[in-house]
């Protein structure tokens, strides 16, 4: 990693001279992928990001679980199989997943309409919303719709893949854009899943390093993203739910494994064996 890029990389981690041998392993910035010159048409080569520190995320006071509210609600809209997804979840955020009974769309009163163009179905996202803020269960950190079905904001737009209402911790994604072989399908929803609870965590778009909250523009960016955190999104996510690091990379390297994510299963490997016995 160039000096500059570096210096800029550790202080985004912050101080960690007084956290567990193994955390400070875990973050250690020579272990990751510094975030490459983006091409003129990614993400960070059309919007402003100054990326957010780790001690900048501590001071937004982001929305935190809680022993009350540690739940993350999975709601499919229509009838699919969530089960690998809640999987992959609760590996990835070390919190309980439960996927909710498929909801019936015309009961739910959500708006639809053809697409004018397309002539695809399509639903609006602000009608789920609203569902799913309604619905919210107490114990609940946040509800996550998920639907095969194409989405729109507006009437005057043309579709939008997702759209979250933090404040509300409700958030809707559609995976219609997404098929394209199921392996492919499934590793794009876990990434879409983890990059936007990320953001109902209070983590913002990441500029330092290779990780699943870099911003994306286009699919190929989305599909080049990799399916893990780096440090120091990494030590937001940790000093939010507490979870011990290395039983974290055995549970996704496991469920990685299952998924055929031959990468991500190798890389999580590589993590344990660097810092478990730090
Ligand atoms: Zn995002
Ligand atoms: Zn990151």
């Amino acid at each position: 990693m160039k000096h500059l890029a570096l210096a800029v990389a550790l202080a985004a981690i912050g101080d960690t001279h007084a956290l567990p041998p193994v955390m400070q392993c875990a973050l250690n910035p020579a272990a990751f992928e510094p975030m490459p010159q983006p091409a003129p048409n990614d993400w960070l080569a059309n919007h402003q990001e100054s990326g957010q520190t780790f001690d900048a995320f501590v001071r937004s006071q982001p929305n935190r679980p809680t022993p009350q509210r540690r739940t993350i609600y999975l709601q499919p809209l229509g009838k699919f199989d969530l089960g690998p997804l809640k999987e992959f979840s609760e590996a990835f955020f070390m919190m309980p997943v439960v996927v909710r009974a498929p909801l019936d769309l015309t009961k739910a009163q959500i708006t639809s309409r053809n697409n004018p163009y397309s002539g695809q179905r399509q639903l609006l996202t602000s009608d789920i919303l609203a569902f799913l803020h309604r619905e919210l269960p107490p114990d609940a950190f946040c509800m996550l719709g998920i639907t095969t079905i194409d989405l729109y904001p507006d009437p005057s737009w043309n579709f939008v893949f997702g759209q979250a209402a933090l404040r509300d911790r409700v958030g809707v994604y559609s995976f219609a854009r997404y098929a394209d072989g199921s392996n492919l399908l499934f590793r794009r929803s876990c990434k879409v899943i983890a990059h936007e609870t990320s953001h109902v965590f209070g983590i913002e778009h990441c500029i330092y390093f290779r990780c699943v909250v870099n911003g994306s523009n286009h699919l190929a960016e989305a599909d080049a993203r990799p399916m893990h955190l780096c440090p120091v999104d990494l030590r937001k996510l940790q000093w939010s739910v507490g979870f011990d690091v290395i039983e974290r990379y055995r549970r996704l390297r496991d469920v990685c494994q299952r998924a055929g994510f031959t990468d991500e299963a190798r890389w999580c490997e590589r993590e344990i064996a660097r810092c478990a016995k730090s």
